[in-house]
């Protein structure tokens, strides 16, 4: 496993194995490696020939309050965790590397980017959009791999995707657990012991609002402001971002759900000083 630093080190190795005929995988992330990622790799490792593995903290998809400066890092502990897993190449830019001083060019999905995270998050999609398009650029994947845990992401990303003609295809994979259901991310890391007991009250209300839709007339509104209700009465839940039901799809609200409809329920919110976000996708 070799481990690039350089954009152009990156781009010619990728195009001499693209050249050679090789599949290519792109698992991009902002490391501090668990299993959700690696269930990334071990899938990348199925169907390609190359995988690659990117590790960035993309600044410009941080708020200004947002927690950029603190989040985890440890690139020895990625190292050994992409290696076991048979990564062929890390890349591992620096921030300068990325974006030059005078970087002026940002992608937007419209509309799509101003719900849900993007409405809390400001300009956080844009950042996304724009790094993801660069990654893409930089190692020209056939194939890039993105967890279903950030839902809206995948959705942006493969909007973005057919809306500007990309040639590679967008697999997006279930969310690992642990086993009481929290969603792994790497921001766990930030949760006192208490808040990491209480942090499952989110997956079990979303299961539980699940239930209430399946078993509703059509009227969900009231089974919303009952989860809402439900999480708010957490005394570890310190902030409630949204706690949204959609089309699965386009990401459109919905009133009144359809018969074989896709349903989306996803929510964010802060257990403490931890935002965490998660979400599930079921047929109505
Ligand atoms: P991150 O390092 O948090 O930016 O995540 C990198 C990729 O891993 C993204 O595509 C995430 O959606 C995905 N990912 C993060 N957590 C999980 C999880 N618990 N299960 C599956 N995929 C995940």
């Amino acid at each position: 496993m070799q481990i690039f630093k350089k954009k152009k080190e990156m781009n010619d190795i990728s195009n001499y194995l693209k050249n050679k005929g090789k599949k290519i995988g792109l698992v991009p992330t902002m490391g501090y490696l668990h299993e959700g990622h690696i269930s990334l790799m071990e899938k990348a490792k199925k169907e390609c020939d190359i995988v690659i593995l990117s590790i960035f903290i993309n600044p410009i998809q941080f708020g200004p309050n947002e927690d950029f400066k603190r989040y985890p890092r440890n690139l020895k502990r990625d190292e050994e965790i992409a290696k076991k897993n048979g990564i062929d190449y890390i890349f591992y830019p620096s921030t300068a590397q990325m974006y030059s001083n005078n970087h002026k060019t940002y992608v937007r999905v419209m509309e799509i980017d101003e719900i849900m995270c993007g409405k809390i998050r400001k300009n956080h999609f844009r950042g996304v959009c724009t790094v993801v398009l660069k990654l893409f650029n930089i190692i020209n994947p056939d194939v890039a791999y993105f967890g279903l845990k950030d839902y809206q992401q995948f959705i942006v990303i493969e909007k973005m995707t057919k809306d500007l003609d990309l040639h590679l295809t967008i697999r997006g994979l279930r969310t690992i657990r642990e086993k009481d259901g929290l969603a792994l991310s790497s921001r766990n890391k930030y949760l006192s012991s208490k808040e990491r007991e209480n942090a499952n009250i989110l997956y079990k209300t979303l299961i539980d609002t699940k239930k209430k839709i399946l078993l509703s007339q059509g009227d969900i509104s009231f089974i919303q402001k009952e989860s809402i209700e439900k999480i708010r009465g957490n005394k570890y839940v310190k902030k409630i971002d949204y706690f949204d039901i959609r089309d699965a799809k386009n990401l459109d609200e919905i009133k009144q759900p359809k018969k074989g409809q896709k349903i989306l329920i996803a929510s964010a919110v802060f257990i403490g000083h931890t935002r965490l976000i998660d979400n599930i996708v079921f047929n109505f």
